[in-house]
């Protein structure tokens, strides 16, 4: 492990532990306790608005679940804590759950929308049911009963400090597991983690359910922690505090989520005091003034990058004192962070400090020696000839327009199959029909003697068939070994349980994914690139990179759309090698071209679309000599036609 980090987890626990010492007054030990019980809210709510990059406004309600499963069984029903907390876990999660299986087959505004009513249906309800919440009178809970005795104040901290820790490593497990990157990946791009077999819809609900488990432990720890609970606790402005904390903090960082708490906590406490906010403004002013004089002083500003944060902390500052009450003002004060945030501090706090320290590079684990791990199994040869996969009688129609016209496509086992055909001819079409990301609208294909048309992407993939994608579909935020380890997901047995236990089995497969990855990115020459992250490599590195995470699933059919496109001349030699040697190991490949050199030096078949319609198939010299085909390339826009070494336009 890291030395900083080991240093500063040292610390950290130093100043959990003595923080009482230190401070022996009630209301910091609460206060800090307050902080402590959001930021475990937090960790979770980062899963899903970090990792898998949905918006979630019913946070406040699952919370708020939490805190009544507990009110309403320690109140109602006398419960011990030790079921009590649990049970407000399992009622969260049972929530998140509900809320989330329908809710994530939509995205974006939808989503937000969801969650927003069923935020507020809670709330109304927590209202409403008197008989067990007693509606807006609230409930009083004592402090939990461990071992015979009441837990006091400060007792009661430690066990919040405890459960944060707990928490803490909990999740960061979670997200530095398999699952973690599953989370990452479709945040990054949705169409392939479901072409590597990770069905984002699984894996949205599976965060969504997670994110809602810390929520539902925040929210019981916060129902003892106060003593009572009302509804009015767990409001929609509780909901955007939430989400403006996490992306405050910084996303896709616990110690994000911990500043994150720290602001939840004092940010409505410092908008209820106009003295204080008052003092806070200048604060700012000043750290304004003082920046911006900096920034010229070492001439690394641009006049509006100095203009902007000074002119908003002086504004701030003046705006303090024409104020007789800062209560009434505080939802805009919210809304105006959110846009600050949203303009100029997309990273949150600890992203911008990362990129003031110079982001440490973190280093990769050591590996066996590359090569020790075959890159891929051999597959086992089948019948030689025999058809892998059977196209028939394909129909696309996007409207009025059939992309593809009752299209057959015939792949033999072990063979090069290259699709060709000038641009809008179907092509890429067709590989998503394979592929399960568009279902024909007629006609059917089979693989290995199963019908795959109307399966999903994910089950496709996890069936052997891999690809890469015309415009390139990596994980941009994952480095180059995360993601050939997305492509290997499907190795992991590993379930959460053992991932948080970080149990043998655990350990035995992540250790084995990260060999077989680190060899795999050697085949495809990338061993150097392996801790870069995607969206930093140089193009032709990442086409390569896409093929390497295909190789992860073991396909046994492998469809490359254009994976010359771009590429230098180098580049593409290194192409044609990689793609003999898959061939060589009895992968079956699919390529689509507009560089006819290769597709000619690499086929073994070529089929010819035009228009969605097949017009030519066979040898590739009797294909290249076909007046058909060279009418299609000539008739479209000649630029293709010959046009061996241009990359392709689109
Ligand atoms: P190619 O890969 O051969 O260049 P495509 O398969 O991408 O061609 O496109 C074939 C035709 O289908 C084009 O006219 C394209 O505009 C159309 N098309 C592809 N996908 C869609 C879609 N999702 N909706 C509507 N039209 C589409
Ligand atoms: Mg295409």
């Amino acid at each position: 492990m890291n030395k900083t980090i080991v240093a500063a987890s040292v610390a950290g626990l130093a100043l959990l532990a003595l923080y009482p010492v230190l401070l022996p007054n009630p209301y910091y030990i609460h206060l800090l306790e307050t902080i402590l019980i959001y930021a475990i809210l937090l960790f979770g709510l980062d899963i899903v608005v970090g990792y898998t990059g949905q918006v979630s406004l019913g946070h406040a309600g699952l919370f708020g679940i939490g805190s009544y499963a507990t009110g309403v069984l320690v109140a109602k029903l006398g419960a011990p804590f030790w079921l009590a907390l649990p049970a407000s876990v399992a009622a969260a999660a049972l929530f998140g759950a509900l809320l989330a299986l329908p809710a994530l087959r939509v995205t974006g505004p939808y989503l937000a929308m969801v969650t927003l009513a069923f935020g507020t249906i809670i709330q109304i309800l927590i209202n409403e049911m008197t008989f067990l919440t007693e509606g807006p009178m609230g409930l009083k809970i004592a402090k939990p009963v461990v071992a015979g005795a009441r837990l006091s104040e400060v007792q009661y901290y430690y066990l919040v400090a405890a459960l944060l820790v707990l928490s803490l490593l909990v999740v960061h497990r979670i997200l530095k597991s398999h699952l973690g990157r599953a989370f990452e990946a479709l945040r990054d791009s949705p169409i392939a983690s479901d072409c590597m077999g990770v069905s984002v819809y699984r894996y949205k609900v599976y965060a969504f359910i997670l994110s809602a488990g810390f929520a539902g432990l925040a929210g019981s720890l916060y129902a003892y922690s106060e003593e009572y609970i009302n509804p009015s606790s767990y409001s929609f402005e509780l909901t955007i505090l939430f989400l403006l904390a996490v992306i405050m903090g910084g996303r896709k960082t616990r110690s994000g989520a911990l500043i994150g708490a720290l602001i939840v906590v004092m940010l409505p406490s410092l908008l209820a005091d106009i003295a204080l906010f008052r003092q806070i403004a200048v604060g700012a002013a000043a750290l304004g003034v003082l920046g911006a004089a900096l920034a010229i002083a070492r001439r690394r500003a641009t006049p509006r990058g100095v203009a902007v944060p000074l002119l908003a902390t002086l504004g701030m500052a003046a705006f303090s004192f024409k104020l007789e009450n800062i209560v009434d003002w505080r939802l805009t004060i919210f809304g105006l962070m959110t846009l600050f945030v949203v303009y100029y501090l997309q990273d949150g706090i600890v992203g911008y400090l990362q990129g003031l320290l110079g982001r440490a590079r973190r280093p990769a684990p050591a590996l066996a020696a590359a090569g020790a791990t075959a890159p891929f199994p051999r597959v086992a040869a089948g019948q030689a000839g025999a058809p892998l996969l059977d196209a028939g009688q394909i129909l696309m129609q996007f409207g009025g327009l059939k992309a593809l016209n009752q299209v057959d496509l015939r792949v033999r086992q072990g063979a090069v199959h290259g699709l060709i055909g000038p641009n809008g001819s179907g092509k890429s079409t067709m590989m998503n029909v394979l592929t399960g990301i568009y279902t024909p609208t007629a006609g059917r294909v089979t693989f290995d003697g199963a019908v795959i048309s109307g399966r999903t992407p994910a089950q496709i993939a996890l069936g052997g068939v891999a690809r890469t994608f015309q415009n390139v579909q990596l994980f941009g935020e994952m480095s180059a070994t995360e993601n050939v380890l997305v492509g290997l997901h499907h190795s992991f047995r590993a379930s959460v349980l053992d991932v948080m236990l970080r149990t043998p089995r655990q350990r035995r497969e992540e250790q084995a994914a990260r060999e077989r990855a680190a060899s795999i990115l050697a085949f495809v020459g990338l061993a150097d690139l392996a801790d870069e992250e995607a969206r930093n490599l140089p193009y032709g590195k990442q086409r390569l990179l896409e093929i390497g995470r295909a190789l992860g699933l073991n396909p046994r059919l492998l469809l490359l759309d254009e994976p010359a496109a771009g590429l230098t001349a180098p580049d593409i030699k290194e192409l044609m090698a990689i793609i003999r040697k898959i061939r060589e190991h009895g992968i079956t490949i699919i390529l689509i071209e507009h560089h006819m050199d290769v597709v000619m030096a690499l086929s073994d078949t070529v089929t010819v679309l035009d228009f969605g319609q097949k017009i030519a198939e066979g040898q590739p010299a009797a294909v290249q000599s076909d007046p058909k085909v060279i009418e299609a390339y000539l008739g479209g826009s000649g630029a293709e036609h010959g046009g061996a070494t241009a990359p392709a336009p689109h």
